[in-house]
């Protein structure tokens, strides 16, 4: 088969010289005019090797090697870049990212194709490797005997599907046979043996695909059930219980009939240690089933009902979602907060629910905040989860309150964005501060959004976009990631700018929106002045769309950011013709600036752009000294990034603002150039 190489450049003349060269040879030749066609090509179908300009318009030479390292079906591939430059720092930051081999202009074609057959050789050596590095680890996680998964691959999975967030519920099956001795003593350890090998198809046959079966150890084994209660798995491991009795296993020596005794449970969401401690509860219940006289299914009665319920369904909705809060006394800030925001007028259902020993209070208020906002017509059901318990019935609260087993709150509504329909994920925000760069002072902070998993771990806000984005709400998400933060500004009352990201709809959604951030900031006292959205855009918009979106925003009186410019698709005209208050340079292009000139080049002709139209400049990324030296010197106002300090729950304490503070709380806020 021959070789598949792609060429990639912007300069179609520099793809002909190439082409030109290399069809000497006997190669699948392909071509991409930047970055991005590239890696779309790539990802489509890997090529053997690829041949890249460094310098590109969008996504340049070293993102495209990035990008190809990152991912494990492109990683393998062999990188030659080509350079104008032959200075060492420009090759070590190729190597770094993952170039195997650097060519300088103008290309001598002799030695392009010498180089391209050794690249070759090697990406061969690698592919060879790699395939015997798959075989290898697929061999370590397979149990000899049965190939099903051993030991360790159980634990491998059930430490990705514990901390893969949301999803919903995890169930597992402990199956042990039942006197299994009496197989060995009776016809031999090997026909033993062939009764393990036949059972795993054999209980396959009744999994679904997404179920795993791993042999725990002798003649157990465990399957994992991924988005399933202890119900269901109940359910499950019954059919498994059914057919092994119901049809006797084959081995040489005849069939053999045989009877398993299985242990069910569930992940709970206060493990801590969610794999063993589902394991441990599964473990026990066999040890039930093998009491209660074998051949028979135990399902653990702590994991029923626990994790995630059943929630109601709001049918009549064109969309839905929830959102979840903690009863830290900011239910009923948040509640008042969303009510106002959205101007509710219709909610199809409110559902309360907790299950932690918790200040009633919280709850009583919302409740009676919610009774008095919400008209029977406009509040067509509330659910209150509540226990019969005879102490609790003269209070509905109370009385949820002392009974269901759940974590948080959960107000349901028709106008929140859908989240994952499981209890599964906070949603919260954290703050980075940002910096003068001339005084070291704190200008203010970006507001990020993170969530929360049910195991603890933090989701990183690319995945809870990635998961949003696939169900298509983008900008209802967006709004709603805006809504949190509004609630942690109100508590945590950090000082100076706030930026937040905004992501603008078409301008009929922005409109609808724009009163509504009005509502709420009205509603939480704050100055409208102290905001500032950071736009970045979704592709799909076209450049007119975005403006009048903006323009909407800023005639409301909202100060304008542009976000990653030089590496988003807010275009750099943006500066001109919508003339934000601030411009963001990508941390791309801050990365190494002090020693790379086309980065030096391309930020001081931003910063100048935007200082010719008295827009302020803030450098994202920093994560070095020399960065800010640098930044300084080319007269960029404002930075952030971890070497100034890193996105954090509590807002940096501006001692600066909070001592001009002193003179009233307005006057705490750097004063914007007009
Ligand atoms: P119980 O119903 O209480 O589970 O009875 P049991 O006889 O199955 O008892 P136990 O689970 O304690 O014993 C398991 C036996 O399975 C012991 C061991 O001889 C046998 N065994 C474990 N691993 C293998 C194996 O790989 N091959 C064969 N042939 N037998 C095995
Ligand atoms: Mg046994
Ligand atoms: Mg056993």
């Amino acid at each position: 088969m021959k070789a598949r190489i792609l060429l990639v450049d912007d300069d179609p003349l520099q793809r002909r010289v190439l082409r030109k060269w290399l069809s000497l040879d006997a190669y699948d030749l392909i071509e991409a005019q930047d970055g991005t066609t590239a890696w779309q090509e790539a990802r489509r179908q890997p090529p053997d090797l690829i041949i890249s300009d460094w310098m590109m318009p969008g996504m340049d030479g070293l993102d495209l090697c990035r990008l190809l390292r990152s991912n494990p079906s492109t990683c393998h591939c062999y990188v030659i870049l080509l350079t104008a430059r032959d200075d060492s720092t420009s090759l070590v930051a190729g190597l770094e990212t993952g170039a195997d081999e650097f060519l300088t202009k103008p290309i001598d074609g002799t030695s392009l194709r010498a180089r391209v057959k050794a690249g070759l050789r090697q990406y061969q050596h690698r592919s060879t490797l790699q395939a015997a590095n798959a075989q290898l680890e697929s061999l370590a996680l397979t149990d000899a005997l049965t190939g099903a998964g051993n030991r360790r691959a159980l634990d491998i999975a059930l430490e990705t599907l514990t901390q893969a967030g949301p999803g919903g519920s995890l169930s597992a099956l402990v199956i042990d046979f039942d006197y299994f001795k009496k197989v060995n003593d009776t016809y031999g350890h090997q026909v033993g043996d062939e009764v393990l090998i036949g059972f795993v198809p054999r209980i396959r046959d009744h999994l679904r695909t997404g179920d795993q079966v791993f042999r725990y150890g002798g003649e157990e084994f465990v399957v994992v059930l991924p988005k399933t209660d202890a119900q269901h798995a109940g359910i499950i491991a019954n059919r498994v219980c059914e057919a092994v009795r119901a049809t006797p296993l084959q081995t040489s020596r005849g069939p053999i009939r045989l009877t398993v005794s299985i242990g069910a449970a569930q992940i709970h969401s206060s493990d801590d240690l969610p794999g063993a401690s589902l394991l441990a509860r599964a473990d026990k219940a066999l040890y039930e089933a093998k009491k209660d006289g074998r051949d028979c299914v135990v399902v653990d009665n702590q994991s029923v009902g626990a994790g995630t319920p059943e929630l109601p369904n709001t049918v009549s909705t064109h969309y839905w979602g929830y959102y979840l809060f903690d009863l830290e006394g900011r239910a009923y800030r948040l509640a008042q907060v969303l009510l106002a925001y959205h101007q509710l007028t219709v909610v199809d259902e409110v559902t309360l629910r907790s299950n932690q020993p918790c200040d009633l209070t919280h709850l009583t208020q919302l409740y009676s905040f919610l009774c008095s906002q919400l008209s029977p017509e406009r509040l067509k059901r509330m659910r209150i989860y509540a226990a019969q318990t005879p102490e609790a019935m003269n209070n509905p609260v109370a009385c949820a309150l002392r009974s269901v087993p759940l974590k948080q709150l959960l107000l349901q509504s028709e106008v929140w964005a859908p989240l994952e329909p499981t209890d599964a994920t906070h949603l919260f925000s954290v703050f980075q501060p940002i910096f003068s760069l001339k005084d070291g002072n704190c200008f203010g902070h970006e507001a990020l959004i993170r969530g929360r998993a049910k195991n603890g771990t933090t989701v990183s806000a690319a995945r809870v976009f990635e998961y949003i984005e696939s169900t298509g709400f983008i900008h209802e998400f967006d709004e709603l990631a805006r809504i949190i933060h509004l609630d942690s500004i109100d508590r945590l009352q950090p000082s100076g700018y706030i930026f937040m990201n905004l992501i603008p709809g078409g301008p009929e959604q922005s409109a609808r929106e724009i009163p509504r951030l009005l509502n709420a900031l009205a509603l939480l006292d704050r100055p409208l002045n102290q905001f500032v959205l950071e736009v970045t855009t979704s592709h799909q918009q076209t450049v007119e769309q975005l403006h009048s979106s903006l323009r909407l925003y800023r005639e409301a009186g909202f100060t304008l950011a542009l976000d990653d410019l030089g590496a988003s698709s807010v275009p750099l005209s943006s500066l001109i013709d919508l003339d934000p208050a601030f411009a963001k340079i990508d941390r791309s292009l801050i990365d190494h600036i002090d020693t790379d000139p086309d980065r030096q080049h391309l930020v001081r002709a931003i910063t100048e752009l935007a200082h010719s139209r008295s827009i302020q400049v803030i450098a994202e990324g920093i994560e070095r000294e020399n960065e800010v030296v640098f930044c300084r010197n080319l007269g960029i106002e404002l930075g952030q990034g971890f070497l100034l300090g890193s996105p954090n729950e509590q807002p940096y304490v501006n001692t600066h603002a909070v001592a001009r503070g002193a003179e009233g709380a307005e006057s705490a806020l750097p004063v914007l150039q007009p």
